[in-house]
């Protein structure tokens, strides 16, 4: 076992560590929050770093960075700026690698080059009003044209980055199967005719909008379509180890963020005539919280080695998810019993990792189902 950084690894980690702080501060983060809006300037930054072609070929712009780097790079940007992780997983994980995996020669040769750039945001249209967990139960329905071409109607939830994204992957029946076949995926600009986005009220994750769709006669090319017809969840799920690794990272270095926050809060503040960190409870409330953070971190970095070894890691996958977001959540919640009031004021970092952090443990899959696929593996 090798727990080593070498000095490549470092030499990326302390140029993103270091752009994010000067680029997109704590304070930064606060206001694009509070004003519901994304870091989308970021993009071009990371871009200019070569992240957004970290998993990808040369002959796209690549940089071809094996996973258990790119996982350190998310680990680095969740504690430092888990926002601008966060638009680095999605395009990657909800376009990238889809594309680079299951995309015709002009997908690839076309937008790839766009995501590598920085100028391609992706977002995800799978769930709706009564389809949640059970993503097999959408009815949002993609009718091929007789004039060619594919007619889409339905209505989509909590399509996160909506408005702003280049593309939405939105999740169709094509065809009347039972179980996950069936669901086609459509590269859609949000732009086009038919499609209506209103913003959800939401108790987080405000720098990320996210909005309701109608899709109303959307009419799309042929070549709007991703990968073979009737195979778009079997595709989603395909790549979805990339995305939870990605996600796994940069929550485990949010959690870190917490832990930091709490501990130098826990430092400065006094009550009874000494820092609060001097009580013995506190302290072991902070050990409590680190070493939760240390088995995400190693939970996380240990699915990514994985994929960097073409190992199989469908459970891997599942346990990194759960662990990482059940840690932020432990964190968060102890962070904001040792910031007390401090932590309360709505200007807090605390207080908006922990309402951000509710989200995790259901987004992208709740642990439930996470659960279920790992008891499916280990026991039958
Ligand atoms: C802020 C935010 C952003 C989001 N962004 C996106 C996005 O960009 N794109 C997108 O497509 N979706 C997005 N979602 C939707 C998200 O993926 C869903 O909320 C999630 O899949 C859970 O679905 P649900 O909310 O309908 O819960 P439900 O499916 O109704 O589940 C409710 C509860 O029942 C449990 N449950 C359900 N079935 C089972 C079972 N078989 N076994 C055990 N427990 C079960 C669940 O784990 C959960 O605890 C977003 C949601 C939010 C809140």
């Amino acid at each position: 076992m090798d727990f080593s950084i070498s000095h490549d690894q470092q030499a990326i980690l302390d140029s993103v560590t270091k752009l994010l702080q000067n680029n997109l501060t704590p304070l930064d983060q606060r206001d694009f929050d509070q004003k519901g809006s994304a870091p989308y300037h970021i993009m071009a930054d990371l871009a200019d770093l070569g992240l957004f072609g970290m998993p990808f070929p040369e002959q796209y712009g690549g940089t071809n960075i094996e996973w258990d780097t790119i996982a350190m790079v998310q680990h680095a940007m969740g504690k430092t700026a888990y926002m601008a992780a966060s638009l680095l997983n999605r395009s990657i994980g909800f376009g990238g690698m889809p594309i680079l995996m299951f995309g015709s020669s002009d997908q690839k040769e076309n937008i790839l080059p766009k995501i590598i750039n920085g100028e391609a945001l992706f977002a995800l249209a799978l769930s709706e009003p009564g389809a949640g967990s059970d993503a097999n139960a959408i009815i949002s329905r993609a009718t091929p044209m007789a004039s060619g071409g594919w007619q889409l109607n339905g209505n989509k939830i909590w399509v996160s980055d909506a408005k702003a994204a280049s593309f939405i992957v939105i999740a169709c029946k094509t065809e009347d199967s039972e179980g996950s076949d069936g669901i086609s995926l459509f590269l859609t600009p949000p732009d086009t005719k038919g499609i209506s986005m209103t913003p959800m009220n939401k108790v987080g994750t405000h720098w990320m909008p996210s909005f309701s769709l109608s899709l109303d006669n959307v009419i799309l090319p042929e070549t709007a379509i991703l990968g073979e017809p009737n195979n778009g969840f079997k595709q989603l799920m395909t790549v979805l180890h990339y995305a939870r690794a990605g996600m796994a990272a940069s929550v485990s270095g949010l959690a870190q963020r917490a832990v930091d926050i709490a501990i130098d809060h826990s430092i400065e503040r006094h009550q009874f005539g000494k820092p609060i960190a001097a009580n013995q409870v506190i302290r072991h409330r902070l050990v409590d919280m680190q070493m939760r953070v240390n088995q995400s971190r190693l939970t996380a970095f240990y699915l990514a080695w994985k994929i960097a070894n073409g190992l199989e890691c469908k459970t891997e996958a599942s346990e990194a998810k759960i662990v990482a977001t059940e840690a932020l959540n432990f964190v968060t919640d102890a962070g904001m019993q040792i910031l007390a009031g401090a932590g309360y004021d709505n200007d807090s970092e605390m207080q908006r990792i922990w309402r951000d952090a509710r989200l995790y443990t259901f987004g992208e899959g709740s642990n439930e189902i996470q659960r279920n696929i790992i008891a499916k593996e280990i026991i039958c």
